[in-house]
């Protein structure tokens, strides 16, 4: 499976826990949009595998989404994956607001999904900007007023157990057809260190356990998620003989690629771009899927390293031992890169910042 996503409009936040490399970015031109979609449909009919991309971070805070969701529709090599994932703030901001939904709702995506972070005061704190909160709120009713499903990411932090009563009441108002439980994982970019102060704890989730029960969620399996994502149970598993250089050489069965709104070409996700493949208005389509199919795989932590600078097993373990054992940090490979950060071992992510592009 190969991934681009294709930065079309900045989104209206700079969430702390951001490794997509999202905020203020500036908006690709329409023709360039129109242009890319081209260039990526010819670059997908000389890939081996199944291509999709996505228009990414917030499309519907461009003045002429529309234009590129028609330009988006029917591709003959490339397929449109619509996540649907926004901060409401894009679309709520617009006098246009209906008609662009109805354009969504026209083009055959109908589901849309806002991520809450606690109470009021602390999302806003979260994703640093004022009135984020009850802008993706009125989002929520705003598109399930007008028939669109509407998903809600729960994305636990170490507050929850005290703001329990204020998100239920926020569900009872949005009345989500889907809730998910996110445990935030742990990427080595650039504003990978900004969640520490809010990363929940393994007894976080257990004492949230019977509240998962009241929205639907198996509140064992969550613990026991939660457990195996911990610090401690990583240096158990590394303790038990895990080999770094193996662990991060595995294939990962997915490629990731961006393009920024100035339409140059990059592998690896936002915010974790590892080489320029050049404009993709003017590359050569055929070379360059010749150039992505001899790429290796980089969905996630074995792309990040070169593995010949990973350290000696043990003093990734000494740096683990250092932080709190019961931090949830994800799956074992995300909490070696915590662990990797903490020594300081350079990764091969390019470090764009919004600031630069
Ligand atoms: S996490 Fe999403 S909404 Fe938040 S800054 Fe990043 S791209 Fe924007």
């Amino acid at each position: 499976m190969i991934n681009f996503d294709l930065l079309v409009a900045g989104c209206d936040t700079r969430c702390k826990h951001c490794y997509v490399n999202g905020g203020p970015l500036p908006r690709m031109k329409v023709d360039d949009a129109v242009l890319c979609i081209e260039r990526l449909d010819a670059i997908a009919a000389n890939l081996p595998d199944e291509a999709y991309f996505t228009l990414d971070h917030e499309p519907m805070g461009h003045p002429d989404v529309g234009r590129i969701i028609g330009a988006a529709a029917g591709k003959k090599h490339i397929r449109h994956h619509h996540h649907g994932m926004t901060t409401g703030v894009g679309l709520m901001r617009r006098d246009d607001r209906e008609v662009v939904l109805d354009r969504y709702l026209s083009a055959g995506f109908g589901s849309f999904g806002v991520t809450i972070h606690g109470g009021e005061a602390l999302h806003d704190e979260i994703v640093r900007r004022k009135g984020a909160f009850s802008t993706s709120v009125a989002f929520g009713e705003f598109v399930k007023a007008r028939g669109a499903e509407l998903e809600v990411s729960l994305m636990v932090n170490r507050f929850f157990p005290q703001q329990r009563e204020e998100i239920s009441a926020t569900l009872d108002r949005l009345k989500p057809d889907c809730i998910y439980i996110a445990l935030p994982i742990f990427t080595p970019h650039k504003n990978g260190m900004d969640y520490e102060p809010y990363r929940a704890s393994v007894r976080d989730v257990e004492t949230l356990g019977e509240w998962f029960r009241t929205l639907g969620k198996d509140d064992a399996e969550l613990i026991e998620r939660a457990r195996e994502s911990s610090v401690g149970f990583a240096v158990q598993t590394l303790q038990n003989g895990w080999d770094l250089f193996t662990l991060f050489s595995e294939p990962q069965g997915e490629k990731y690629l961006t393009v920024h709104p100035d339409c140059h070409l990059y592998m690896g996700n936002s915010g974790a771009e590892t080489k320029c493949l050049g404009d993709l208005r003017l590359i050569d389509p055929e070379a360059t899927a010749a150039r992505i199919s001899e790429a290796p795989d980089n969905r996630d932590y074995g792309a990040f390293y070169d593995t010949s600078m990973l350290p000696e097993t043990e003093r990734v373990i000494d740096a683990l031992k250092g932080l709190p054992q019961e931090t949830v940090y994800g799956d074992c490979p995300s909490v070696i890169c915590r662990g990797l950060a903490a020594l300081n071992i350079p990764t091969r992510i390019l470090g764009y910042s919004s600031k630069q592009r």
